[in-house]
């Protein structure tokens, strides 16, 4: 059974490079029957917050990546590691290192003025030495032969031995580290295969041999590339790259943001847009690029619209109910309000547009765009507006061709250019000049409401 996992360390939101992580790790077990097992690694108490965690979560459930095991908690699980590392030492793959920190930085400084990679010296390592307030456990790596991986994304990876030094797997208090931690997990969760960042291949080799030293089963790895800025530096908030709750808050829709997390490092042929389940039937971990990708805010904006095009207006409706709330606007679904969606689809790039571009059919006009009333607003506008008033006031079969034809036969009375009557009649019944087709946003609103705005709108312009 396949089984991957997700292990944020909570130390800040859910970032784009996680949830992509995160997505091609769900992605992997749901395509292979598997499971998915979020795990969070909070062991740095300092640093992690429970903030971080709950925005971690709120991300994971936003995104819809749900997870058949967890969340775990590392800090709930110090026994265990506790117990491990006794073992390792019972069975003589650890030892305790009584070195100083002095002792460490000369020798380092001594290696760096030589020329050679600082690594331990393995001093401890055959002394048999007892636990002691100063010791640390090193585990006793081997010291010939290769680590081989066999990476789902770069392909094999050969590391010596003797590249690796004796790294510690417990401080002096016995607080595991976190190469240990993330080892033990995955062993005891039954992890097959370890998606993540390749900012961690450095690890894999060390907690390969801890694994072997544990005689446990080895998962796949799968080292995915960085995401990178535009300017070809590593993502960060620099290039306003911020939580995924904000692209929330922002108006993107989850799966628009997952369709372009998965295409940054994936492809399939030319195709931009996925549907969830195309997804999971076409994507490989292995055909993840190995070089890293540039996020571009621009080509996500525009899968989000192009998701916006693809939904019905009840769905998008459903789907801006919490922008609407947000924004403070009671809106029901009906079938003049679905009518309304339909109407200004075309116009939203993302969920907030879906507000503004409606909500002149929602809520009264509160207030009239200073600079398009400064634009549109003339002497002789209030006759152009009375002319049209007295035309609609008549209109029994309210139909979008008979406002039309009111509107032309203004036009025509007064002969002036359609925008002449068209821009005066959008900023007195939506406070602006953006809404769609004049007709088509008076037939909506109604014969009353119509007449009711245009009267307002024409005693405030004179
Ligand atoms: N906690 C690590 C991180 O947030 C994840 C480590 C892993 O995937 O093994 O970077």
């Amino acid at each position: 059974m396949t089984v991957t996992r997700f292990p944020p360390s909570p130390t800040g939101y859910l970032h784009i490079g996680g949830a992509r992580t995160a997505f091609y790790s769900w992605l992997h077990a749901r395509q292979n029957n598997g499971r998915f097992v979020l795990r969070i690694e909070d062991t740095d108490l300092e640093r992690s917050t429970q903030e971080s965690v709950q925005a971690i979560l709120d991300g994971m459930q936003w995104l819809g990546l749900d997870y058949d095991e967890g969340p775990y908690y590392q800090t709930q699980r110090f026994d265990r590691y506790k117990e491990v590392i006794a073992d390792l030492l019972a069975a003589g793959h650890a030892y305790h290192c009584e070195c100083s920190k002095e002792r460490l930085d000369a020798m380092r400084e001594e290696q760096k003025a030589n020329g050679l990679k600082p690594k331990y010296d393995g001093r401890c390592r055959e002394l048999g030495l007892a636990d002691a307030d100063n010791t640390v456990v090193r585990f006793k790596n081997p010291l010939t032969g290769d680590v081989v991986i066999e990476d789902m994304v770069k392909g094999n990876i050969v590391i010596s031995n003797h590249e690796l030094d004796d790294l510690v797997i417990a401080r002096p208090d016995g607080v595991p580290t976190y190469n240990l931690t993330v080892v033990v997990d995955d062993m005891d969760m039954g992890i097959t295969h370890v998606i993540r960042g390749d900012d961690h291949i450095n690890n894999t080799p060390r907690q390969i041999n801890i694994l072997r030293a544990l005689g446990a089963e080895l998962p796949r790895y799968g080292h995915v590339p960085m995401i990178l800025g535009q300017d070809g530096a590593r993502l960060s908030k620099r290039h306003g790259a911020v939580s995924v709750m904000q692209y929330r808050d922002e108006g993107y829709l989850p799966e628009a943001l997952l369709n372009y997390l998965v295409r940054l490092g994936w492809s399939h042929g030319d195709q931009e847009l996925f549907t969830q389940q195309e997804l999971l039937d076409l994507f490989r971990i292995e055909d993840v690029s190995r070089a890293p990708s540039a996020f571009n805010p621009e080509k996500l904006l525009w899968v989000n619209q192009e998701k916006i095009k693809q939904l019905s207006a009840a769905e998008l409706l459903d789907k801006s109910a919490w922008y609407f709330k947000q924004a403070g606007i009671q809106v029901e679904e009906t079938a003049e309000s679905v009518a309304v969606i339909d109407l200004i689809k075309e116009r939203c790039k993302t969920l907030l547009d879906v507000v503004t571009q409606s909500q002149w059919y929602f809520c009264a006009v509160s207030e009239y765009d200073a600079a398009a009333v400064k634009k549109w607003i003339k002497p002789g506008t209030s006759e152009i507006l009375s002319t049209l008033i007295g035309k609609l006031a008549d209109v029994s079969d309210w139909t979008a061709d008979n406002i039309q034809h009111c509107v032309q036969q203004t036009v025509d009375a007064h002969e002036v250019g359609f925008a002449k009557v068209a821009q005066p009649v959008r900023i007195a019944v939506t406070g602006g000049t953006n809404s769609p087709s004049i007709d088509a946003t008076l037939a909506i609103l109604g014969s009353a409401e119509t007449l009711k705005r245009l009267r307002a709108g024409l005693a405030a312009f004179v």
